[in-house]
């Protein structure tokens, strides 16, 4: 097994092998307990960690939860339709005065 993601918060933990399972990557939540005994967020030595079985998946294991830890960022901010200008809020991907989809751009 090798380690693929670790944080304080036990939900992005959670939220990480949440990705995995959709790809059919196998993967077990560590230390689990040890977070949840203090509420959730955890000293650094005692942070939940997310392995994968299998070694070959661990590139791609933690190219998809960089990818949608960036996604979910992204989506806490208001974004600008590139096609009338309108300021939409982060909840909603297609633009509501025009039904443009949102443009994902690389920052
Ligand atoms: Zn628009």
């Amino acid at each position: 097994m090798r380690k693929v993601y670790s944080s304080q918060d036990v939900n992005l933990v959670h939220f990480a092998r949440s990705v995995l399972e959709a790809h059919q990557i196998d993967s077990v939540i560590l230390r689990e307990q040890l977070a949840g005994a203090v509420g959730g967020l955890a000293p650094l030595d005692t942070w939940p960690e997310l392995w994968v079985h299998d070694a070959d998946e661990l590139e791609q294991a933690r190219l998809l939860i960089a990818a949608a830890m960036t996604m979910s960022e992204t989506q806490q901010t208001a974004w600008i339709c590139h096609a009338c200008g309108e300021k939409i809020e982060p909840q909603f991907t297609q633009c509501w005065q025009c039904d443009t989809e949102q443009v994902m751009t690389a920052s």
